[in-house]
């Protein structure tokens, strides 16, 4: 006899691991099928989580490097990283994550069964490796995530040639690293390794750094680069690399139509992420998919029956979907309430905030200017820059600002970008306001305490409405 489960959820990432304790909370039985040998997927075995431990790690050179402004006398010589404890900590700081994934399915008494997940039709899923065998299910949810994709005409070799996979476990610091692809996961790995001390080229195709950010952060974050003295090529477009015995040549084609040859330790190709669908029987079972994303409609139905989708893996009606970690959890939240027979309601992914976390920060949420504007608003704008705060003064870090996005009619906000220091904990503030449709009125009324970081949001409201104080 099969085992018979309520809910099988294949992946245990951030969204199917938050969908499976969400359902077992709601009184269903379920299962998780997951092949890697941890649980917790890509945000904390390969992405969020090592990633920002080595941030914090940068940060924590950065304030050593500047003991002298801080009072802190060091003995001779220059400061230098240790490889081996930085991956030490941040691997320790995974395991715990990870384990924890595990005692949170303990305690909702959701049993993971270790190996690769194929459907096998309505109700069915196959385990084909591991521990092998056949599962029944009243509902499946699929959130097998994303891995990274590569650049045609570029082979990754994972030595020469990495991708973010590999990057997180360097074990020595490149003297010289070019990174292919100025989203996110570029510019954390440019802040991260520059601090380290390689010399750091960022080869982006588009006109400007982190595009999908408002214009004036996407500047902001070149200006600040450029002075840490990382090399930005935007608008430039590789043509060949190829990995060599001492490293990797490239051959690149700049805004101007120049050719122009690069040189590296290492190349990070760091160009986005692919769905993972190959061999999970999405094709046998005709479920609509678009180009190897799996389509769902506004509440993760698949085309076929009592089969949901979330995550990465994922395109909301033919759109692009957000790949981050908390747009996954609430997906999963979502799905489990749907099927324990909740109301549930569409998420509003205007209302979706966006952290990066590369010296300096950037938090957004919300519509840019130029997509307010697009969409016909009547906008006004206000910024506060982050370097007039006694906070920021203190902690030396006043470089960036917030702003604004509002409509003149209604005073609505419409949406708030950060860059600069703590952005990623201050846009918690910003996404409320949001969700609450809150006006600029509002959080020129809201009190800010002295002295904060936070009061720049406070000043950028004032600034919308043409009145800044500290300005
Ligand atoms: C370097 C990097 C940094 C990032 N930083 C951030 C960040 O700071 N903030 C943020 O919000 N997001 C970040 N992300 C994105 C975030 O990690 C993803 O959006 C999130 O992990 C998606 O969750 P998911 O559950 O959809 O998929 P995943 O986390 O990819 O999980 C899918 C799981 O399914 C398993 N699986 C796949 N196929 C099968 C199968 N057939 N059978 C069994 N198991 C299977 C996989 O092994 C995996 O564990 C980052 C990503 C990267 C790469």
């Amino acid at each position: 006899m099969p085992a018979s489960y309520d809910v099988v959820v294949i992946g245990a990432g951030t969204g199917g691991y938050v969908a499976a304790i969400r359902a077992a909370q709601l009184g269903k039985k379920v299962a998780v099928v997951e092949k890697q040998k941890a649980l917790g997927g890509t945000c904390l075995i390969w992405g969020c989580i090592p990633t920002k431990a080595l941030l914090e790690h940068a940060h924590a050179f950065k304030v050593i490097q500047d003991a002298k402004e801080w009072g802190v006398t060091m003995p001779a010589g220059a400061p230098a990283i240790d490889m081996r404890q930085v991956h030490a900590r941040k691997d320790k700081v995974v395991a715990g994550l990870t384990r924890g994934v595990e005692f949170l399915f303990k305690k909702n008494r959701i049993d993971w069964i270790k190996g690769t997940a194929r459907l096998a039709g309505t109700g069915r899923v196959d385990v084909v490796d591991g521990d092998r065998q056949t599962l029944q299910a009243s509902d499946i949810i699929v959130a097998t995530g994303s891995a990274p994709r590569g650049v045609p005409g570029i082979e990754i070799d994972r030595k020469r040639i990495v991708t973010s996979d590999e990057a997180i476990h360097l074990a020595e610091v490149p003297r010289s690293l070019v990174i292919l692809g100025g989203g996110a996961v570029g510019v954390e790995f440019a802040s991260i390794y520059r601090r380290f001390g390689s010399q750091v080229t960022i080869v982006e195709l588009l006109p400007r750094l982190v595009p999908l950010e408002d214009e004036a952060v996407s500047a902001e974050l070149e200006k600040s680069f450029r002075k840490q003295g990382i090399t930005v090529l935007t608008g430039t477009r590789v043509e060949r690399a190829a990995a060599t015995a001492e490293g990797v040549t490239l051959q690149a084609q700049t805004a101007d139509g120049k050719t122009q040859p690069l040189a590296a330790d290492i190349l990070l190709v760091a160009t986005g992420r692919s769905p993972v669908t190959t061999g999970l029987g999405t094709d046998e079972l005709g479920i609509r998919m678009d180009k190897g994303y799996i389509r769902v409609d506004s509440l993760y139905r698949t085309s076929a029956p009592n089969i949901a989708a979330i995550g990465d893996v994922i395109t909301l009606d033919g759109v692009a979907h957000p790949q981050l970690a908390h747009v996954s959890s609430a997906e999963g939240v979502l799905v489990a309430e749907r099927l324990a027979g909740q109301e549930v309601r569409p998420l509003n992914y205007d209302h979706v905030p966006v952290c990066t976390y590369c010296d300096p920060e950037i938090g957004s949420v919300g519509l840019t200017e130029a997509e307010a504007r697009a969409r016909g608003y009547d906008v006004r704008v206000g910024s506060f820059p982050y370097g007039v705060l006694g906070r920021a003064k203190m902690a030396g870090e006043t470089e960036g600002f917030v702003k604004i996005v509002a409509d003149r009619r209604y005073d609505e906000v419409l949406g708030v970008h950060m860059i600069g220091p703590r952005s990623t904990e201050l846009v918690a503030e910003a996404t409320l306001a949001l969700r609450l449709e809150c006006t600029v009125e509002e959080l020129v009324r809201t009190i800010h305490a002295h002295p904060t970081f936070a009061e720049a949001v406070g000043e950028a409201a004032h600034a919308a409405h043409g009145a800044a104080i500290h300005l």
